[in-house]
Order: C-alpha cells, then sequence, then structure tokens
C-alpha cells in the first residue's frame, strides 16, 4: 500500500513535467485514479495520498464500492462500456461519465439524474479509428450528439474521450490524440465549447498531455497490476 502512495507521487511529478513541457498552466490536468478490480483499501490508502479523482469501469463492481467509501469526498468518474440497463446508478451514483456514445444513453442518464444532484457531466467517447469492438461515435458524429446532449438539462457536456487502440506504435497513438484535439477546436468554432478532453492512460499520458489532454485515466502504474476482469 505504500506503493501506492510512492506511485502517485511520481505520476503527479511526471505530469506537472510533461504540463510544463507543453507550456500548460500547472493544475490543468486532472489525474483520474483508474480503480477498477483494485480494492477499497487500495482506493482509500490513494485517497490519504490525497488523490481525489477515482475511475470505474464496471457498474456492478462500483456500487459496493462507492457505498463502502461512501465517508470520503470522491469524485467519482464512470469509464466504462455504456449498458441502458447500467444507466440509473451511473446517473445517481457517479459525478462524470466519460463514455456516452449514443443519443439513448444521453436520454436515460437525464431523465435518471436525480434533481437534487448537478447536472452529470458528461464526455463524449469518440471511436476515432471505428474499432468495431470498441464503444464511440465517429469525428464526423460528434458534433450531432453534442447537439442532443446539450438540449439535456440534467447533463453538463464537457467534452470527449478517447482510447487509441491497443497495439497503435506511440506516434500513432500521438497522431490520435492531436486529431481529437484539432476536433475539439473545430466544434469550439463552431459553437461547441467544451473544457474537457478525456485521454492518455498508464502508458501514453505525457504524449496526451503534449497534445492537449485535460484528463488523464491512469490505473496500473498507480495501483500496480489488475485482477482478471470478472465481467464486462
Ligand atoms: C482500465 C482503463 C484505464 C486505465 O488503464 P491503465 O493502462 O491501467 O492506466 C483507462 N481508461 C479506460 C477507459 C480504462 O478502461
Amino acid at each position: 500500500m505504500t506503493q501506492i502512495t510512492d506511485h502517485l507521487a511520481e505520476i503527479r511529478e511526471r505530469v506537472a513535467r510533461a504540463s510544463q513541457t507543453a507550456a500548460r498552466p500547472g493544475g490543468s490536468v486532472v489525474i483520474v485514479a483508474v480503480s477498477k478490480q483494485q480494492s477499497t483499501q487500495a482506493i482509500a490508502t490513494a485517497f490519504e495520498a490525497g488523490q481525489r479523482h477515482f475511475g470505474e469501469s464496471y457498474a456492478q463492481e462500483a456500487v459496493p464500492k462507492l457505498d463502502e467509501l461512501k465517508h470520503l469526498d470522491i469524485t467519482w468518474h464512470f469509464i466504462g462500456q455504456m449498458q441502458t440497463n447500467k444507466t440509473r446508478v451511473i446517473a445517481e451514483r457517479f459525478q462524470w461519465v466519460h463514455t456516452v456514445d449514443r443519443e439513448k444513453i444521453a436520454l436515460r442518464l437525464n431523465e435518471q439524474r436525480p434533481h437534487f444532484a448537478p447536472p452529470l457531466n458528461v464526455l463524449i467517447q469518440v471511436n476515432q479509428t471505428a474499432e468495431p469492438q470498441k464503444a464511440g461515435v465517429a469525428d464526423s458524429e460528434v458534433g450531432r450528439l453534442a447537439g442532443v446532449i446539450r438540449g439535456l438539462p440534467r447533463l453538463a457536456l464537457r467534452g470527449m474521450m478517447t482510447i487509441p487502440p491497443l497495439r497503435s506504435t506511440p506516434s500513432e497513438t500521438r497522431k490520435l490524440f492531436e486529431r481529437l484535439a484539432a476536433l475539439h477546436e473545430k466544434l469550439a468554432a463552431e459553437g461547441i465549447v467544451m473544457d474537457t478532453l478525456s485521454m492518455g492512460m498508464s502508458a501514453d499520458f505525457e504524449s496526451a498531455i503534449a497534445a492537449g489532454s485535460t484528463c488523464v485515466r491512469i490505473g496500473t502504474a498507480i495501483f500496480g497490476a489488475r485482477a482478471a476482469p470478472q465481467r464486462r
């Protein structure tokens, strides 16, 4: 568990250095500690070390962990594939969703977001290379989905998210990050202004920050290896 504290310090240092190299202001990159398949004890240790944003990928796995950690002031990000039968717990228990990929999901989240809570922060997942097994919309579809989300009062459209293909080379990954940043600029010029680009994981977050990421999702580099996924 002390390793988690050390890893976190190291990641913060690397994020700060990458931000500085890219001439980005300090604090412009949020670190989301991806805690899927990690214990609540590991999460509490990271919290102790000052970490506040955590990401989970499986609603069923997340709910008991969120319950157990209710006393901690954690901002929870849902970063897994969206299934229509899981939208309610996500709308009720999370503050951010990175993986909105279709109108139906947006409508359900809007309807199910409790009225006492602030609007749910949402990102549109972009499937930049049209991988068939991966969720997300094509670059050309983002504007339309953004328009739908912006009309929903219980959702706050904050930006876009991407996961590069597993086997991309560093230079291919970098090009995809730059392409998402360019799309972000283009949409802003069209009046769709967003403030968040969720891109970069343990292996490539420095490249993502150089390209303009504002939110890196880091799992193994903080917590170590994960157990095999129990469910999808
Ligand atoms: C698991 C996961 C991560 C974290 O990946 P690491 O390589 O462990 O940093 C980031 N983003 C998403 C969407 C994930 O599912």
